[in-house]
């Protein structure tokens, strides 16, 4: 006897069921995408039970007429596409045919369905793959899809589903991504009776997500203009810097409106926000892509979650470009206000330190610390500006930024319009310091202070490896430092910062700020790793000693690329409006 034979239609369904429906979330995605792909408008999802009990979406698409509704339920059945050179160019979310026989295999499922022209609609009943009643029913225009007992038939699946919690948390996810698809589709969102949200058609993205998360949340993003390069269209929110999570609960990509899970997507985040993050935060990021289907392969996972690019590292390198173009836009309207304030501000009171009144950014002689040079990147441009019509902008701006003094050498107290800020010295230093090795020797902002006599020593292997790695870095931080055979090194220079300490602590120490940090050997950021290594050197640095170092200080903070955190992306400084003080207080 021969052992094989063809599955009949039930467990082959069952079997491709283990595919399409790993959950309850699943099942909810394949309905609600089969909903938008026939055109639906507003959905209303309801879920009893964490799912197992009842699954149901109600959409006002197309509807289907008796026969289509029949013809839905048999495997590989599907209106999408009829060739396979179809697939290369899928703009539905669906095209297998084969979520509904999948799902009616496993539940108790009942399909109510009435196309616009029809007189009255049809209901069909399927329990564990086999059709049970198909009558007419009357019903709205569209389409409702009913689940209950998933996985009633098949035990071992369902003993494979995690808590309630859990798989509500999956279904709430679902339902929350393809609300961020589709923006303009109303959605109600029932759980046990209850409303969980309830979604007006939006034109825009930021209204949805305001509509689901709130505005505390929705506040905290910026709107990345639209752009487009080399066939890629992107558009989205992305988090303000500082405004991060400690999960990544907040990150969604879509390319044509399907959720996607890519590699490259996120590498192009992180890359991004590089010097923005501390280590377990990440950004919230709600991007849509929108490009030739052809340059996309979704067929690559059965649930379609993953996507594969033809072109993955010129997605990457748009999407990033894009979010940093977002990060600077933003970084330069909130510099501006500030920046203006500050320098107003913070002119000398009287004294004979006449000259121009506004404090400088660049080449200011009396600084106590190497200064920095004028900021040669783009978008400081406007900060330096802002320097020097100082003057003019406080007539025109009545509201001011004050130094009130300082805090145990560790913080800075300043008072603006819009409330306390204040601000670490420490992180604001390393902030300053990290960028002069950004521009480095060649950039003049750092010096290399040459030893009296050089120094040659050996370093364990590691240590040695790690040096004899990053030369190129070194040399532009201000180190003179060369491999000298074996395990041996040989400094003859020393960055500016470091000028006196021992070379060989300063090494070990750099090296051992590498192994901790564990800068990325390759790609973008790697060079930055180092730097912060670098920058981790500067141990001994205090607090401004007088209101003259003070505000020093605070003119080559705003100078700064990034002044609101440090290389490793800790906060510099702390706002507190107004009214978060007037709340505290219980004024309010
Ligand atoms: P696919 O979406 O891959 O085509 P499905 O099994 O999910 O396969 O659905 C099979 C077919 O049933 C679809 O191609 C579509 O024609 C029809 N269909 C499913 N859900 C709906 C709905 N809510 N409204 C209208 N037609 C639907
Ligand atoms: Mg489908």
């Amino acid at each position: 006897m021969g052992k094989i034979r063809v599955l009949t239609e039930v467990v082959a369904s069952q079997v491709a069921a283990g595919e399409v429906v790993e959950r309850p979330a699943s099942v909810i995605k394949e309905l609600m995408e089969n909903s938008l792909d026939a055109g639906a408008r507003s959905l209303e999802i309801e879920v009893r039970g964490a799912g197992t009990g009842l699954l149901r979406v109600t959409d006002d698409g197309s509807g289907m007429d008796r026969e289509d509704a029949l013809m839905a339920l048999e495997r590989h059945a599907t209106s999408k596409i009829a060739t396979a050179a179809d697939l290369s160019s899928v703009l539905t979310m669906g095209f297998r045919g084969e979520a509904l026989p999948s799902i009616a295999s496993v539940s108790e499922f009942t399909l109510r369905t009435r196309p616009q022209a029809a007189a009255a609609g049809t209901e069909t009943l399927v329990k564990g793959g086999k059709l049970v009643a198909v009558r007419d029913a009357g019903c709205a225009t569209g389409t409702t899809i009913e689940v209950k007992s998933l996985f009633y038939n098949v035990p071992a699946r369902r003993k494979f589903l995690r808590s309630d919690a859990t798989e509500t948390s999956h279904l709430d996810r679902a339902v929350e991504t393809v609300a961020l698809a589709f923006p303009a589709v109303g959605l109600h969102y029932q759980r046990d009776g209850r409303t969980i949200y309830r979604a007006a058609s939006s034109p825009t993205l930021a209204g949805r997500v305001r509509d689901l998360f709130g505005a505390e949340e929705s506040d905290a993003l910026l709107d990345m203009a639209e752009a487009e390069t080399g066939g890629i269209r992107i558009s989205g929110l992305v988090s303000r810097p500082g405004a991060t999570r400690s999960d990544r609960a907040r990150q969604f990509f879509f390319v044509n409106g399907r959720a996607v899970e890519n590699v490259f997507l996120s590498t192009a985040v992180r890359d991004a926000y590089r010097q923005m993050l501390e280590p377990g935060r990440h950004p919230a990021v709600f991007v849509h892509l929108v490009m030739d289907p052809r340059a996309v392969d979704c067929n690559v996972h059965p649930a379609k979650r993953e996507v594969r690019f033809r072109h993955g590292a010129a997605v990457r390198d748009a999407l990033r470009a894009s979010i940093e173009a977002a990060l600077r836009e933003a970084r330069a309207a909130w510099l501006r206000p500030v920046q203006a304030h500050v320098t107003a501000r913070l002119e000398p009171r009287s004294e004979a330190d006449s000259s121009p009144a506004v404090i400088r950014t660049a080449h200011q002689p009396e600084l106590p610390r190497p200064v920095l040079p004028a900021p040669a990147l783009e978008p400081t441009a406007p900060a330096s500006k802002a320097v020097g019509t100082a003057q003019a902008a406080t007539r025109a701006v009545p509201e001011e930024f004050r130094l009130v003094g300082a805090l145990s050498r560790r913080y800075l107290l300043l008072e603006g319009s819009e409330g306390l800020v204040l601000l670490d010295q420490r992180a604001a230093h390393q902030r300053i310091l990290f960028e002069r090795l950004q521009r480095g020797v060649a950039g003049g902002a750092v010096a290399s202070q040459r030893l009296l006599a050089p120094e040659v020593f050996e370093l364990p292997a590691r240590a040695h490896e790690t040096v004899a790695g990053n030369l190129d870095v070194l040399a532009s931080a201000g180190f003179g430092v060369e491999v000298f055979g074996g395990h041996s090194l040989k400094v003859e220079a020393l960055p500016d910062f470091l000028a006196g300490r021992d070379p060989r602590r300063v090494l070990e120490d750099f090296a051992a700020a590498c192994a901790e940090t564990g800068p990325r050997v390759h790609g973008v950021g790697a060079d930055d790793a180092v730097r912060r290594a670098v920058t981790r050197l500067a141990v001994d640095i205090e607090g401004a000693r007088d209101e003259r170092e003070q505000r020093a200080l605070v003119t080559q903070l705003l100078a700064c690329d990034l002044p609101y955190c440090d290389p490793e992306g800790r906060p510099v400084m702390l706002q507190f409006s107004w009214r978060d003080l007037d709340r505290k207080f219980g004024r309010t």
